[in-house]
């Protein structure tokens, strides 16, 4: 057996099966193109020229190879989804398989490598592209959701292209531990939580998006595990079998029968305090003194509203919006965005949902947004930026989006919050679009909502002139994550730096309480909607604090509730006080500690 310890990123105990995922990002994939090595958004914009005689018949040989193996790749998938999953999924990969070998698109993208001069990768983008629009144009629902497929078929066809082998996570055996060097957000998106035991992989920190996924997700996950897929490697050469305690960021590795025994052990006692977490699910978070403050959630799909509605949250604090966005060779169309949107504010019953913008760039970037290379990600091409300092083309995926959202305002309370704000312009020029859209729908006597208009408080700069922004929005939420990547100069991602992301850091709580009071000078309301939210110790000092609504991954939200209704008022200002004296982060943490005990005693 071989046993490591990772950073515990999401609670849960399961043995399973290693399943070693390695696949390389779809950008990554398509800077292999040999004929331009720069292939940009629906084709090929650095202008290649490929056109003539023997570049022509090469790029053509590469589709058609490309195609012949994304073929063969779903005729077996295929039988093997028949074998083990049934006709049900068999069908559709059955479907796409019709789709892939449609003479139509192969003589469209043909087409495009001969008379347009594209190369084999900007031909299967626009030929794809082309296919998905005509399916979204048929009256025919369930015709026109066969566009979504269309995302799927694309991706497996420029992998097959690049003669990358396709791995899906969508697809995969049921049970498996999932072990790779890291899972982008669009990896996690395709994973059926009900079919995965978990994921174990070698980067990232407790902030990091895939940790994130996995708490959304309900999975169990162990993060910045050094060493994991060599030792992933190596158990397959035995038994193949691994334990994983995410609560304690442990992974065995061809466990021993009395490991086995241990883990059996822990497993009941997380199931038995889950349980008991559950019953307090339909308890208000009032404090003993009667001080009620809201619990949301954080979604990033509609399938997360729904799997969140047993721990009955009093709305949605976050929906990522941007991994409706991930991962598919072509952006979401308006329609496919408002559905979305509708369906988490119908789940949600009433209950307010607040829609983040594309908050994309850092560490999630996006196959459909061609993204320059930069030294400093972070700090660079991401967020609201890059949709409003964009040319005309990145504007028009905030305004899609933002009519999208406006129209789903009229299914129910829909607030739309935007990600990375530094400058107050930024907002100035923001509510100048959302008024512009809404005047476009107006016009077109489309039906749509008010919505409340808020920032996330996540950049220093934000939080140092929050007085001001506080005189122009209805709603702050601050984005703890960021908050302390940026005040801390700590990549929130990088493991090697783990230790000096310190959530506790005395200045990111100062923040916290500078932004707080701003808002609460100007009677908007105050959330948060990084990690800290639901991170138990920090429940009292944002209390009193003032914090007027906290949110978290589902399964988080009772253990804050527990505190908040030990808590009395003056205890919670007491905690926030000590937290805001301390010299350092083991300090805050310390006395925040003490004071959560305290009152849970
Ligand atoms: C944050 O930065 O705290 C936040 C909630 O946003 P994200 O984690 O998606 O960057
Ligand atoms: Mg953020």
């Amino acid at each position: 057996m071989t046993a490591l310890k990772g950073i515990a990123a999401s609670p849960g105990v399961v043995l399973g099966r290693v399943f070693v995922y390695t696949m390389p990002r779809l950008e990554a994939v398509e800077s292999r193109c040999h004929a331009c090595h720069r292939c940009a958004w629906f084709g090929c914009e650095a202008g290649v020229e490929v056109g003539e005689g023997s570049v022509a018949e090469a790029e053509l040989k590469v589709l058609h190879d490309g195609i012949a193996a994304a073929r063969d790749q779903l005729e077996n998938l295929v039988e093997r989804v028949r074998a083990e999953r049934g006709d049900d999924l068999a069908e559709v990969f059955e479907g796409h398989l019709e789709i892939l070998t449609d003479e139509g698109l192969d003589e469209e993208m043909s087409a495009a490598i001969v008379e347009r001069k594209l190369c084999a990768y900007g031909a299967i983008r626009e030929g794809i592209e082309h296919q998905r629009n005509e399916f979204l144009a048929l009256e025919d629902e369930y015709l026109r959701e066969r566009a979504d497929d269309l995302a799927d078929i694309g991706r497996r066809l420029l992998y097959a292209t690049a003669g990358v082998p396709f791995m899906s996570l969508g697809d995969i055996p049921e049970g498996v531990i999932i072990v790779a060097r890291d899972l982008t957000p669009s990896d996690t998106a395709q994973l059926d939580p009900s079919r995965v035991g978990g994921f174990a992989v070698e980067t990232g920190g407790r902030t990091s998006h895939t940790a994130i996924m996995a708490r959304t997700l309900e999975l169990p996950a162990v993060v910045g595990c050094v060493g994991i897929l060599d030792a992933a490697q190596h158990a397959l050469e035995g038994k193949g079998e691994l334990v994983l305690d995410g609560g304690k960021g442990e992974v065995v590795f061809n466990p021993s029968d009395a490991e086995i025994t241990q883990f059996e052990q822990r497993r009941a006692a997380y199931l038995a305090d889950r349980e008991a977490m559950l019953a307090l699910a339909s308890l208000p978070a009032t404090t003993r003194d009667g001080q009620t403050v809201m619990l949301g959630v954080n979604i990033g799909t509609p399938a997360d509203a729904s799997a969140a509605i047993p721990w009955n949250p009093d709305g949605v604090g976050l929906y990522r919006s941007e991994f409706l966005f991930m991962d598919q060779p072509t952006l979401p169309t308006e329609d496919q965005q408002f559905k979305a949107y509708a369906t988490v504010a119908k789940v949600m019953k009433g209950k307010p949902v607040i829609l983040r913008t594309l908050d994309v760039g850092g560490d999630k970037p996006v196959a459909a947004i061609p993204f320059p290379e930069e030294d400093n990600p972070f700090l660079g091409w991401r967020g609201v930026r890059m949709c409003l300092y964009a040319e005309e083309g990145n504007q028009g995926v905030l305004r899609t989006q933002l009519r999208a959202a406006l129209r789903a305002a009229a299914e129910g309370d829909v607030w739309v919050m935007y990600p990375m704000i530094s400058a107050y312009e930024e907002v100035l020029a923001i509510k100048a679009l959302l008024a512009e859209v809404q005047a476009e729908l107006h016009a077109q006597g489309k039906r749509y909502g008010q919505v409340k208009t808020g920032i996330m408080v996540e950049t220093p700069g934000a939080a140092m002139i929050a007085d001001k922004l506080a005189e122009i929005v209805d709603f702050f939420s601050i984005g703890s994550n960021d908050l302390t990547q940026y005040t801390l100069a700590a990549d929130r991602g990088n493991q090697q730096i783990a230790r000096c992301y310190q959530t506790f850091h005395p200045a990111v709580w100062r923040l916290v309480a500078e932004v707080i009071k701003a808002g609460k000078a100007r009677g908007i309301p105050v959330g948060m909607c990084g990690e800290l939210a639901g991170i138990e110790e920090a429940a009292l000092p944002l209390l009193g604090l003032g914090l007027d609504e906290y949110s978290m991954s589902a399964q988080s939200l009772p253990r804050i509730k527990r505190i908040i209704r030990a808590a009395s008022m003056d205890q919670a200002c007491a905690a926030a006080q000590a937290v805001l004296q301390a010299h350092t982060a083991a300090e805050a943490h310390a006395v925040a500690h003490a004071a959560m005990r305290a009152v849970l005693e």
